[in-house]
């Protein structure tokens, strides 16, 4: 057995995951992050006594975070408290209809009720539906890699059955007819990068995994619990080099022997895990190998999913009347979408996700003060070449005021901090491509075996973890992946 080590590339919670799954199983692994801090898109930015999570906020699925603290004995608790928020959401449409959701199947079809009494029983048929690709799609397929294309192959049945080939969008309207409840059990896909009307209906497990873990949130913020996972990795052992780009993955005979940093040192390998961007590992840090320009030219024609564009801003006072999570939907949905996805346009009007944290923890904030994130889905770099140092600024503008006109009254004066975050920052700050806030677009034909693999089929000792190889993008996905990753990385290196 060779004495040296695995690196991991980027500490986002694919890295993190992937990083104590190797460190627990006794592989000695060394985590490279470029950034100061670990997290990836849950990176935290403190400003003016505000604690603002940069992404991730609605924790589903925790039981994926459990296991990862149950690997060598201890409990999620023992690192960082998570707490249940309930509604889950709070959906808010312009025609002043509103509907709050949470796992109560009889308090959601009784509120659904309200709003179209024929759809309350499609509700339920649709809970049932989305309790079978739950099962199907994610607990038996999440985690397993799919490296050959007879793993696909002999799926196909399952796949049809549940209808995998229509879209999530459409497989809602066929239980619930009245507009509102299809954008509201169907917005989900968008929270890993696809759109409801091209996603496939697999992705409705989203609303039955947040009905059997619920909803969590960090006590502390999402990075809370970005810091208990690198905090654990470090108490077992591992080695987390932080403000460490990695410039370049050294390849000889078709495997990665040293991994080149930007401070002139190199860690010599016997295995990668690639956390970063795929794009950005084939085409940057394996330019001058075949196999990175090869796989650079395949994944230049693939779809990336949207980019996203996020204000965060701190107010002198609370609103407590106000849900943790809440999606005040436009005008617009499915053409607001196109413009997104296809047509490349920054509308005049958007969709927003509000971050309200100090609803669940009011540490996040000064005393009696109240910080927030605004987020509105956005083209990617590729389909509009937009200046973010012009419009970003504007665009802002506009969020804050439809949010002062509608939920957050006298923003304006109380408005004490603010900062942006835009496709441009993706780019720059993740080294993500075109700035996509999710990697590759989670169409079907780019799932599974249609991802970039968890082990590269050329580099027998190169692996990916992290929103672009399977499962996908969202906390639940990226972690997902970690452990498909590391049991193949275990069977590889002779360890199981
Ligand atoms: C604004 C926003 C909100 C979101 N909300 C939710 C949500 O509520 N719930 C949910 O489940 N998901 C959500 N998501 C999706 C989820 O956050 C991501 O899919 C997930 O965190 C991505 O994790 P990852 O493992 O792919 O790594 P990333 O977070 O992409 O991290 C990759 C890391 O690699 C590092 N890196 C890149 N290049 C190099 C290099 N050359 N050398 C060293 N390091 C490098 C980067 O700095 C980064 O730290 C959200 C995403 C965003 C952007």
């Amino acid at each position: 057995m060779s004495e040296s080590r695995v690196a991991v590339v980027g500490a986002g919670f694919g890295g993190l995951a992937a990083a104590l799954r190797l460190q627990s199983a006794g592989i000695p692994t060394v985590l490279l992050e470029r950034r100061d801090r670990p997290g990836g898109r849950a990176y935290v930015y403190e400003q003016d006594g505000f604690r603002f999570d940069a992404g991730p906020t609605v924790v589903t699925a925790r039981n994926c975070i459990d296991e990862l603290f149950a690997l060598r004995g201890k409990a999620t608790e023992d690192y960082v408290e998570l707490l249940p928020v309930q509604p889950f959401y709070r959906l808010v449409w312009p025609d002043g209809i509103t509907l709050e959701y949470n796992a109560d199947a009889d308090s959601v079809a009784e509120a659904i009720r309200q709003i179209s009494p024929a759809d309350a029983d499609g509700y339920k048929r649709f809970l049932a539906y989305s309790a079978a690709t739950f099962e199907n799609g994610y607990l038996k397929l999440g985690t397993v890699p799919f490296q050959d294309p007879w793993s696909m192959i002999r799926r196909i049945p399952l796949l049809a059955g549940l209808k995998a080939y229509r879209s999530a969008y459409d497989v809602v309207a066929s239980y619930m007819k009245d507009p509102h409840l299809r954008q509201a059990f169907s917005f989900q896909s968008l929270l890993i990068g696809g759109n409801p009307f091209k996603v496939s209906a697999i992705y409705t497990l989203i609303h039955a995994l947040e009905r059997e873990w619920g909803v969590h949130f960090p006590r502390g913020g999402t990075h809370s619990l970005v810091l208990a996972l690198a905090k654990r990795f470090q108490e077992l052992g591992g080695e987390l080099r932080l403000n460490t780009p990695v410039t370049e993955l050294r390849e000889r005979n078709g495997r990665i022997t040293e991994v080149a940093t930007a401070d002139g040192r190199s860690v010599p390998v016997r295995a990668v895990v690639s956390n970063a961007d795929v794009m950005h590992t084939y085409a940057s840090l394996l330019k001058g190998t075949a196999r990175g320009q090869a796989m650079a030219r395949t994944l230049a024609r693939k779809r990336y999913s949207m980019s996203l564009f996020v204000v965060h801003f701190g107010l002198k006072r609370q609103h407590p009347g106000l849900a943790h999570h809440s999606v005040l939907f436009g005008p617009r949905y499915k053409e607001l979408l196109e413009d997104i996805f296809e047509r490349g346009v920054l509308a005049e009007d958007f969709s927003i996700y509000l971050h309200n944290p100090t609803a669940s923890d009011q540490s996040l904030a000064p005393p009696g003060q109240a910080g927030f994130y605004a987020l509105t889905p956005v083209p990617h770099l590729g389909k509009a070449a937009i200046d973010w140092s012009v419009e970003g600024p504007k665009l802002a503008e506009r969020m804050l005021t439809a949010l002062e006109r509608t939920v957050l009254p006298g923003l304006r004066q109380d408005l004490v901090t603010q900062r942006i975050f835009t496709p441009s920052d993706f780019a720059s700050e993740l080294n993500a491509h075109l700035g996509s806030a999710f990697s590759l677009e989670p169409v079907l034909t780019q799932s599974a075996f249609f991802r970039v693999h968890n082990r590269d089929d050329r580099i027998g000792n190169l692996y990916f973890v992290g929103a672009g190889t399977h499962p996908g993008a969202g906390i639940p996905g990226v972690v997902g992946s970690a452990k498909a990753t590391a049991g193949l990385m275990l069977q590889d290196l002779g360890v199981v």
